[in-house]
């Protein structure tokens, strides 16, 4: 039984069917369908091994867990439903998440809409009552307490008193982790709060190699960003490029576990190897010749408009990424991008160096042009757009209204995630005090319509490479429409002026049922 247990909840420890972007289904509020159905479909149970080790676990935790590994202790990630044995000797439970409390920006604008918890949230309170960590936290366990969301536990000390988090710790942890660790076992008194400043984030040569499967083969590629975005911290710390000999090491401890499929983590995949914002097409290329030669299918986790129309315009690089990363195998691939504000008034205020190396004034032209250079390339992104920022106004909106417009017939999904005010966050029912707009309220119909008609096109391909593709589909299907209906119900659903209301919603019938069966099989 290992002496220092790592672990999180469900919405976390799952690999959501295969499919990244489903992870996000768990941030929603548990509204239409119950909370046990919403569970199965974006994150379900993870297969483990006879001790409760899960197969896939999120990077960030393979991380921490092979930095402790890597310093001699016996650490490991253990699946939530296997604790109770682990539990009854370990000394240390290390949890992390990526929203603890559903306040980050997908969490926060369902729970501000339907006034209620998230399932990411509850699932991850009743992480913390299960009895057998209240039974081991008796026993003396020190928790503590990581993740990109360390920051939410700021707002929620009464919780952390509760629970018996001994220590949070915000930042890179892989340096700290050892040191807390160490004494942990050593019975010495814990801080109640660790902040690792940027200068102390691990160099290049302090990040260690996961040494296990990360969930839906996630490897990093490069850590940091140059765009200094307000609202942003990770453009805080310092930008370090990954080796191509430890990016292949991890994939082929993913590729080994039986992982065949993987993410680039990078926050602009695009910029591995930059000078600046100025992508490296050949630095870009060998890496997705790399992970394309050990991977059936790759995605990446996070791109930018900018360096997407610059890297097209000057070296034809996404046509280039195209032909290597689709084949029979893959017909595409999705990433993640912040297009923020349709507003160049506003992005010159909250994000003057995301357009770089172009004129933030063109910033809505540059995200149309990017959205055809996707469309052409079948790179289907999830866009977020941010509204309710204090520096925003009713105009910057009417403008992100209409960016929204013009990309209705563009293969994607639009996610507007609403600006929570931090002061906000300290009542226990944040979300009943949150109002939103008129022009919020329209942008968000908008965006509900048109992930209603692109959700259904992009769902008629999404599971085509997954033998067990033809029986979920119709799951999800129901799901969208149970959204759909319950939207025109409502009075949710909203055209661009002029548009034909229905005319151009997909039908479960267009579905390709099969596709992946019908294609040879090459592996
Ligand atoms: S481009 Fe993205 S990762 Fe970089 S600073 Fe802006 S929001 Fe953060």
């Amino acid at each position: 039984m290992p002496e220092v247990v790592i672990s999180t909840d469900r919405t976390l420890m799952s690999n959501h069917h295969g499919k990244e972007f489903l992870g996000f289904g768990a941030t929603g509020a548990p509204v239409i369908l119950p909370r046990r159905v919403w569970m199965y479909l974006f994150a379900p149970k993870m297969k483990v091994d006879s001790e409760g080790r899960p197969w896939q676990a999120s990077y960030g935790m393979r991380k921490i867990e092979a930095a402790l590994q890597d310093a001699g202790y016996d650490a490991q990630i253990i699946d939530p439903d296997h604790l109770k044995g682990h539990l009854k000797t370990a000394k240390v439970l290390l949890i992390s998440h990526h929203d603890y409390f559903g306040f980050g920006p997908p969490s926060s604008t369902f729970a501000s809409i339907f006034k209620m918890k998230t399932v990411n949230a509850l699932s991850f309170e009743e992480f913390m009552e299960k009895p057998e960590i209240r039974e081991a936290k008796r026993r003396g366990l020190k928790i503590i307490a990581g993740g990109p969301s360390a920051w939410q536990w700021t707002y929620r000390e009464e919780e952390r008193k509760k629970w018996g988090v001994d220590t949070v710790v915000e930042g890179e942890g892989e340096r700290i982790v050892v040191e807390l660790v160490e004494k942990a076992l050593k019975g010495e008194e814990l801080p109640e709060w660790v902040s690792m400043p940027p200068k102390e984030a691990p160099t290049l040569e302090e990040i260690p190699l996961i040494k296990a499967p990360s969930v839906n083969g996630m490897v990093e590629i490069m850590r940091g960003c140059p765009r200094g975005c307000k609202f942003c911290s990770v453009t805080l710390r310092p930008l370090r490029f990954i080796p191509y000999e430890n990016i292949e090491k991890e994939i082929m401890v993913n590729v080994r576990g039986g992982v065949k499929d993987g993410i680039l983590q990078s926050e602009d995949v695009l910029l591995y190897g930059a000078r600046g914002v100025i992508p490296n097409g050949e630095k870009v290329l060998k890496l997705m010749k790399l992970a394309k030669r050990h991977y059936r299918k790759v995605v990446w986790s996070h791109a930018s408009i900018a360096a997407i129309v610059k890297s097209e315009r000057d070296e034809k690089l996404i046509s280039r990424i195209s032909e290597v990363l689709l084949d029979d195998k893959q017909r595409w691939w999705g990433a993640e991008i912040g297009v923020e504000t349709g507003s160049p008034r506003l992005a010159d205020i909250i994000m003057p160096a995301k357009a770089k190396p172009f004129d933030t004034k063109e910033w809505p032209s540059l995200v149309v042009e990017a959205a055809g250079i996707m469309e052409d390339n079948n790179l289907i992104p999830a866009m977020t757009l941010i509204a309710g920022l204090p520096e925003e106004n009713e105009e910057d909106v009417m403008k992100t209204l209409e960016l929204v417009d013009d990309l209705w017939d563009f293969k994607g999904i639009i996610m507007p995630m609403f600006f929570v005010p931090m002061g906000l966050l300290k009542r226990e029912d944040w979300f009943r005090a949150y109002n939103l707009s008129d022009a919020h309220v329209e942008l968000l119909k908008r965006c509900l319509t048109h992930g209603i008609r692109q959700g259904k096109r992009i769902l008629k391909e999404y599971f085509d490479d997954r033998w067990w593709g033809a029986f979920i589909t119709p799951f999800y299907w129901g799901f969208i429409s149970a959204v759909e209906r319950a939207a025109r119900h409502y009075g949710y659903l909203s055209y661009p002026p002029g548009r034909e209301r229905r005319s151009s919603l997909p039908h479960l019938k267009d579905i390709k049922i099969g596709a992946f069966l019908r294609r040879p099989r090459t592996h």
